[in-house]
């Protein structure tokens, strides 16, 4: 589990508080999505609120049908016996508390794709076993726009994202050209016959929007992908020979808010496999506010006033020249981390369901070694969950070899780069192996071979996270397999919404959530050894790891075979697409 929660939370002081915090908290996602922003998929600003359980939806009873078969057989699989080694060699000296990036990491990874294989298991990550993830963290040496003798300030004046900034210490600009929303599209073009290679353009966020708030491009109130998408624009710029991009936006103060932790150059963010060739694939580009913009265009910021209403009203629009005397400058130091998650993959045995997912997750990586007198063995965080997640896959395995395996397709998915912010899973999110409208459930297992006090006395429980925040359909199976087989006490303590410690974010399945994707999160709760290097493999209570990782199975088991895939059904009410600008 990651130690702090985005937004660190501690205790409400009134309702009052509470109130605004809730509705900071539910500035829905969606909204991000509909809107013009210069939100980049692989570095997206810090998420809304999930939507949160209503218990307005209604949901089907969870069994309508009956399996052919009802797993036990093969949780019985899931035993202390087995676990037991899987703990100690994760948390031994040898893994150095496994963390991402380093030498402990990479010797974790091969251990579990070892299980998948001796399992008899198909690799069928992106490299074996594995998903390669690459994590950048960028730091500006120098970053400014001086217009004139003028000096802009970063984060006050503009933006820039810095995975997709190339490193180009100094663009001297001397001429620009404004193209309204630069914009080209089959029927619709700002460029028109303007030149702009060996000069920089301008333009504005977004797209045309008639007053009647109908796009010019769609033709209706729905926006087009060159607003969904701001590196497109950026993209055609650099095909046409332009030197910079300098994106007005409007809504300024708003975008840098929303976008805070994506323009920011600290932090570990996940990119794609070649993060050179990708910041290659762009010049210099910067969202401006209107007052920047206005010292840009100079003298000429009145014509492109007149020209861009013009181009609303539909009127002939004509780019406008601008000559300026301005330097762009983006000095670059980029560090890169390589981490990998690993997965096991137990192909669907329906035709049809087989291209349906489940996934099993949980994180490999923990806090390392920070120095030779001391390693964070992580052995509850989480050589428990991984150890729970590979027997889960074992089980699965053996099910397919006696001609019984998942109707869907499982997926058990063991992450790194978690302790840093669940990178792993958010790299995975971001660049996914198997499609995302056809993941059904995330079944995230944390920290799940300890007892915490408050339940000292009946080590036979888990705490369960999340289950009815999108589906209740999972929360029903989850509470259903539970009567039949483990017999857990459930403790839905920390599903509370106000709950201070947050810890629906701060495990892998958020970012499943985040998507959309139903998700359930298993944990025993914390103790004194909680990120401590006391947290060793000794402690673990195999017996309550056992039952706890045969819950888990039972529902991949159960969502795997299911005739019809768990709906996401309490989703807060979708609010129409906004118009405008
Ligand atoms: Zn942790």
């Amino acid at each position: 589990m990651v130690k702090y929660p985005k937004v660190q939370i501690h205790k409400f002081e009134n309702l009052n508080m509470k109130l605004k915090l809730l509705i900071l908290l539910l500035l829905p996602a969606f909204v991000l999505t509909a809107q013009s922003d210069p939100t980049p998929p692989v570095a997206p600003p810090a998420p809304a609120a999930p939507p949160v359980y209503t218990g307005k939806g209604k949901s089907k009873s969870p069994r309508t049908y009956k399996l052919e078969n009802d797993g036990t057989q093969f949780a019985a699989g899931i035993r202390a016996d087995d676990l037991k080694p899987l703990v100690f060699a994760l948390a031994s000296d040898t893994m150095l508390g496994r963390e991402t990036g380093e030498v402990g990491q990479q010797i974790a990874a091969q251990f579990i794709a070892k299980q998948f294989k001796d399992a008899g298991l198909p690799p069928k990550g992106d490299k074996g076993y594995m998903q390669k993830i690459m994590l950048q963290s960028a730091t500006w040496k120098d970053i400014g726009i001086k217009v004139g003798e003028q000096e802009f300030k970063n984060r006050t004046d503009f933006f820039v994202f810095p995975a997709f900034s190339p490193d180009i210490p100094l663009t001297e600009i001397k001429e620009l050209v404004f193209i309204g929303y630069g914009i080209e599209d089959p029927k619709y073009s700002d460029y028109g016959k303007a030149e702009v290679a060996g000069k920089a353009v301008i333009f504005y966020n977004g797209e045309p929007i008639s007053k009647d708030g109908i796009s010019l491009i769609t033709g209706n109130e729905f926006r087009s992908n060159w607003s969904l998408d701001w590196r497109k624009k950026v993209q055609l710029a650099k095909k046409k020979g332009a030197t910079a991009v300098f994106i007005i936006d409007t809504k300024f103060e708003e975008s840098l808010q929303k976008n805070r932790k994506a323009i920011s150059a600290y932090g570990w963010k996940p990119v794609g496999s070649d993060p050179e060739a990708i910041a290659s694939d762009y010049i210099p580009s910067a969202f401006v506010s209107p007052a920047l913009a206005k010292a840009i265009l100079g003298d000429k910021a009145n014509k492109v006033e007149s020209e861009l209403a013009d181009l609303r009203e539909g009127d002939k629009f004509k780019p406008v020249k601008v000559k300026n005397k301005i330097e762009f400058r983006l000095d670059k130091e980029t560090k890169l981390l390589e981490g990998s998650n690993v997965l096991a993959v137990i192909e669907g045995t329906d035709e049809k369901l087989k291209k349906e997912y489940v996934f099993v997750t949980a994180h490999y990586d923990h806090l390392g070694s920070p120095d030779s007198t001391v390693i964070y063995y992580g052995a509850d965080d989480k050589a428990s969950g991984t150890s729970g997640v590979i027997e889960i896959a074992r089980a699965f395995a053996e099910a397919k070899k006696a001609g019984v395996g998942p109707k869907r397709t499982v997926v058990c998915m063991l992450v790194s780069g978690e302790e840093k912010g669940l990178l792993g899973s958010k790299y995975y999110t971001e660049f996914p192996l198997f499609p995302l409208e056809k993941t059904v459930v995330d079944i995230n297992i944390d920290m799940i071979g300890r007892v915490d006090e408050r339940h000292a006395n009946n080590p036979d429980y888990i705490y369960v996270i999340g289950s009815d925040r999108l589906s209740t359909q999972l929360h029903e199976i989850n509470e259903l397999v539970n009567s039949e087989h483990t017999k857990l006490e459930l403790d839905y303590k920390y599903n509370a919404k106000d709950e201070p410690n947050r810890y629906y974010e701060r495990s892998d399945h958020y970012n499943f959530a985040e998507k959309g994707i139903p998700a359930i999160f298993f944990f025993n709760g914390t103790h004194p050894d909680y990120h401590r290097p006391t947290d060793t493999a000794d402690k673990i209570n195999f017996d309550a790891l056992a039952k706890r990782a045969q819950l888990a199975f039972y529902v991949a088991w159960e969502t795997a075979n299911s005739p019809e895939r768990i709906q996401p059904n309490v989703r807060e009410e979708k609010k129409p697409i906004e118009k405008g600008n």
